[in-house]
């Protein structure tokens, strides 16, 4: 077969059957709306909470937006994976670099780096959508581990806030992969 389709075939749907072992698409409406529910937002700490938006348990990673309406220190950590991280409002730095993650930039954090997350004084609300893979290791000045954060840890407190908040759980289970 002709790699190269002739313009007639291109409006044409795949008439074949799915492949196999294929996991569903996921949409998710309305993910720059101020203006949602607010039970979707799962606090995490004092004025800290995320927003799930895929949980895929199959490959250790999940994406979500983080909305930090405080200023400070929000966490020193290692990353056990890659992250790709979109600053949606807000700004955001980490102590150990020279860079600042503002609204509508991409930063990547690569796997290994320990970095101190902190929001400045004069940002009200930061927002910023994370695409994490493997693990946050909350770690201490030394580097020693005093907590871990994954997919499951996140699967599993939006499970008990959305349980919570009368949410039923098709929203949480319908965002797993
Ligand atoms: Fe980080």
């Amino acid at each position: 077969m002709s790699p190269t389709a002739a313009p007639d075939q291109l409006a044409t749907p795949y008439a074949g059957p799915p492949l196999p072992g294929v996991v569903e698409d996921l949409v998710v409406p309305g993910v720059l709306d101020d203006e949602i529910d607010e039970r979707l937002w799962v606090p995490q700490a004092p004025g800290v909470h995320f927003r799930p938006l895929l949980l895929n348990v199959t490959q250790g990673y999940w994406v979500n937006i983080l909305r930090v309406r405080r200023s400070g220190i929000l966490s020193r950590h290692r990353h056990a994976g890659p992250v790709h991280a979109i600053t949606l409002a807000g700004r955001w730095h980490y102590l150990e670099h020279d860079w600042w993650a503002e609204t509508n930039s991409y930063a990547f954090e690569p796997p290994g780096d320990i970095h101190t997350l902190e929001v400045p004084e004069d940002c009200e609300e930061m927002r910023t959508l994370f695409h994490v893979s493997g693990a946050y290791i909350y770690v201490d000045t030394d580097g020693n581990p005093v907590g871990v954060e994954d997919v499951f840890s996140k699967l599993e407190a939006t499970r008990r806030h959305y349980a919570s908040q009368d949410l039923g759980t098709d929203i949480v289970e319908g965002m797993i992969r």
